[in-house]
């Protein structure tokens, strides 16, 4: 059975980390998650002039996962359990963050100095209670490690960051059943991805628009959509989006900022653990020049 549409949620406009403004479509007024998924933003695109580039500086995280698929631009990464990189265009970086752990995510250096264009998406996938407190995972994979499939008329065309489609499987290990994928359509092009019943499945629009059960969610909207086993997307007669899926977890969110635990003192631990320099944090060795 074909999911249908059960709700349209556009996308409103919010400054986050230094100052940058994401279209966040989840959480929103009203809205607190879409369990599993705590957040979906997209950053830009923007065109940064020189010496304005902004990003994240160092903050910390506990109890979910964040994922970050760069589109244009690049992200420079450091964290406390020491891991340091670079997310580029196509690339994805799959963070568990599990216990705790502190990271910053800037514009790299040369997008600084030189100004460009950002595209991309941060999304927060909630873990459930027994992996609140799991050992910090970073996975990163750069955009030639990430399957790419096509329609058998190549007029629909998926990254496959999580879960499965046209009989290709992500390169990705997940702590739950997720689906992540990136589909872009050329006119009449279409595509159908089977989706365990148990899932919630969303469907993020970012360009043009898409068609699912005969109604168009366009550019900016999140489609939440309703029971079944498979979906099918149109682009109409363009579009691009983001193909979520996840199984709800269905225990008590305690959210505050960066901290995502089951109950208002696991909250409090968080704040005082992270205060008390129990999360760690960044050694930085000095450059010179
Ligand atoms: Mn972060």
């Amino acid at each position: 059975m074909e999911r249908n549409i059960d709700r349209i949620i556009t996308a409103h406009r919010q400054r986050e980390g230094a100052g940058f403004t994401v279209r966040r479509p989840v959480p929103t007024l009203g809205l607190e998650h879409l369990d599993p998924f705590l957040l979906i933003d997209e950053m830009g695109p923007i065109d940064f002039a020189p010496g304005k580039a902004l990003g994240a500086p160092d903050h910390p995280h506990r109890g979910f996962e964040t994922i970050s698929y760069i589109l244009e631009g690049a992200v420079d990464h450091e964290d406390s359990a020491g891991h340091k990189g670079r997310i580029g265009p196509g690339d994805v970086q799959w963070m568990t963050a599990g216990g705790g752990i502190i990271h910053s995510e800037e514009p790299a250096r040369e997008l600084l100095e030189k100004g460009g264009r950002v595209h991309g998406f941060q999304i927060w996938v909630n873990l459930p209670s027994r992996l609140k407190l799991t050992r910090p995972r970073y996975q990163e994979l750069s955009a030639g490690q990430i399957p790419k499939v096509q329609s058998a008329d190549g007029l629909a065309r998926g990254v496959i960051i999580a879960g499965e489609a046209l009989g290709v499987r992500a390169a990705i290990a997940t702590h739950t059943p997720i689906v992540y994928q990136d589909w872009t359509f050329d006119e009449g092009g279409e595509v159908s991805v089977d989706i365990h019943k148990e899932q919630r499945v969303l469907v993020y629009v970012f360009r043009g628009a898409v068609e699912l059960g005969g109604r168009a969610v366009t550019d900016g909207q999140l489609a939440v959509l309703g029971a079944g086993d498979s979906v099918r997307l149109r682009g109409m007669p363009s579009g691009r989006a983001l193909l979520l899926a996840g199984t709800p977890l269905r225990e008590p969110v305690a959210r505050y900022g960066p901290f995502v635990m089951n109950t208002q003192a696991e909250l409090e631990q968080a704040f005082s653990d992270f205060e008390s320099g129990r999360m760690g944090e960044i050694t930085r060795t000095a450059t010179v020049g």
